[in-house]
């Protein structure tokens, strides 16, 4: 394969070399952010239809939908759930907590009611947060069936004993499990995978920023001609990843690595976590990029608590996934709260997330990686023209490039991790394993080491053009 896919520079993003080249980028994501934030989306529904439909206005979707009932790993695809509206209202009919003003009031999956409860028993049917007075908790009670309200801890305090009306108007019924991919194909049938979940209601940075960062970053790919090819997942968390694991088990042995992002809008640093392999390409990458972009970035070693980054990262598959966020679960105190909303999500975050990604992705995608293919003891290189005859002289970078770059590549170390081990340019690096290339001495590699359960089995797939 050659450069011919780049620019002159060697970039994949040659618009994008400064964060503030990522300035109108941030304000289209927040267009979108601010565009699909009102939908209430759920792990299943018309919600996350409706938003992927507007996600469909910036890049080409492939929809899938998986029927309840459905087994995926250890799980079982749920019954799809709809809502329509819900209040509760006081004596007089006046609706005291509304759907319509924010559907964080409803326990998201609440099974459908209609009702008149006493104070007393609809307590134990109301969530607030007693720490945080003043905002709506964000629940859910996917697995249980089970209804509720979520209010403010302080209008809970005021409300008077009595009876009280209570309509749930849902549907909780066979239907489908809904997620969307988009494949930007490259040079290589080689994927590394981008994921964000989809199924939080009005929640500004958990959730809608990842996908309005994912879709943008997936049309700049599309604008691009990329070496890897990029798979983007837009699916519900937890039960999406799980869905989408289970009915792609033979397309995991391409996959280069991946990223799961979320939560790139909040004035919090940059944050990336590690998969559970700990040192694989991303790892070493994305950790290379939050570093130089950020001072205060943080770097999170791998735990099974977080987002989908769980199930990709399970024992069984063990992936090469990392998670890029800023502040992320509940690491600030907006976090799964009615304050998690637009006001929370901030242009220069998401400018340097934008660029985090967009930088990530070049260098993975420049990352070639190399086999020596005479690795017993140092091959001659004087023999082959390659280095300069007279010893004893300092070698220039030229030559050190050659020496590093055989010691090396072991096919899992690349262009990038080479350079920046060595201290040398990235450009001298390339250009002596291009050199060592056509001397024989070095083959170039595409995959990742096999994964620890690679299913259906089969011969290891080798580099499709
Ligand atoms: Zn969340």
């Amino acid at each position: 394969m050659s450069d011919a896919n780049m620019d002159a520079t060697g970039r994949l993003f040659p618009n994008y070399k400064h964060v503030d080249d990522c300035a109108l980028l941030a304000r289209r994501a927040f267009e979108l952010i601010r565009d699909i934030y009102p939908i209430c989306r759920s792990i299943t529904g018309d919600g996350v239809r409706e938003t992927l439909a507007r996600v469909a206005h910036l890049i080409p979707l492939d929809i899938s939908e998986v029927p309840s009932g459905t087994p995926v790993l250890d799980w079982e695809i749920p019954r799809e759930w709809n809502i329509r509206d819900a209040y509760v209202a006081d004596s007089t009919g006046r609706r005291i907590i509304d759907f319509r003003v924010h559907n964080l009031h409803v326990l998201n999956y609440s099974t459908p009611i209609r009702v008149k409860l006493p104070l007393a028993e609809l307590r134990a049917h109301l969530y607030t947060l007693p720490h945080q007075p003043d905002r709506i908790p964000y629940r859910t009670s996917y697995w249980r069936e089970h209804w509720g309200f979520c209010l403010t801890h302080r209008q809970l305090e005021t409300l008077p004993d009595g009876e009280y009306e209570v309509v749930i108007d849902a549907e909780l019924k066979p239907g489908r499990l809904t997620y969307a991919e988009r494949l930007v194909r490259g040079e290589s049938s080689e994927e590394f995978l981008i994921s964000t979940h989809v199924c939080h209601p009005s929640l500004a940075n958990d959730n809608c920023s990842g996908i309005a960062l994912a879709a943008l970053l997936a049309e700049q790919l599309g604008r691009g001609k990329p070496r890897l090819s990029y798979r983007f997942l837009f699916a519900p968390g937890t039960i999406g990843s799980i869905a989408w694991l289970a009915r792609n088990r033979d397309r995991l042995r391409r996959l280069r690595g991946g990223l799961v992002v979320g939560l790139l809008g909040d004035p919090g640093p940059l944050t990336f976590k590690r998969s559970r392999r700990g040192n694989s390409e991303v790892d070493r990458i994305a950790a290379q990029v939050v570093r130089e972009l950020d001072p205060a970035a943080r770097l999170l070693d791998f735990s099974p608590y977080g987002y989908d980054e769980r199930q990709f990262c399970s024992p069984g598959f063990d992936l090469p996934v990392g998670r890029l966020t800023r502040s992320a679960n509940d690491m600030y105190p907006e976090y799964h709260t009615s304050a998690d909303n637009l006001e929370l999500i901030r242009a220069d975050a998401l400018a340097q997330s934008m660029f985090a990604l967009l930088r990530i992705v070049e260098r993975v995608d420049t990352n070639r990686r190399y086999r020596n293919l005479s690795p017993f003891g140092e091959p001659r290189l004087g023999k082959r023209g390659l280095f300069r005859a007279t010893g004893g002289a300092d070698p220039g970078e030229f030559e050190h490039a050659l020496l590093w770059i055989l010691n090396q590549s072991d096919g899992g170390r690349g262009i990038h991790d080479i350079a920046a081990g060595s201290g040398l340019p990235r450009a001298v690096v390339q250009q002596a394993a291009n050199a060592l290339v056509a001397a024989g001495l070095l083959e170039e590699v595409f995959l990742e080491t096999p994964l620890a359960n690679p299913e259906p089995s089969g011969p290891p797939e080798t580099e499709v053009e």
